[in-house]
């Protein structure tokens, strides 16, 4: 069960685990496990580098 404080700060991780994860000239998206078919639909797709919905493939 996850606290109070880990529920607050998962948005915060996601977004600055993102950040972290864009690297020197990559997109987000190149990396996603949600880059295929109609699987993300995100306006910032392909080109995000930053994406609370990243998730490493
Ligand atoms: S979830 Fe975010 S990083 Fe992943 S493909 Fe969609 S826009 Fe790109």
């Amino acid at each position: 069960m996850k606290t109070l404080l880990q529920r607050l700060f998962a948005p915060l991780r996601a977004l600055f685990g993102g950040l972290a994860r864009t690297g020197s000239s990559g997109y987000l998206c190149d990396r996603c496990r949600w880059d295929y078919g109609d699987a993300c639909r995100r306006s910032e797709r392909p080109n995000a580098r930053i994406c609370p919905d990243f998730k490493a493939r």
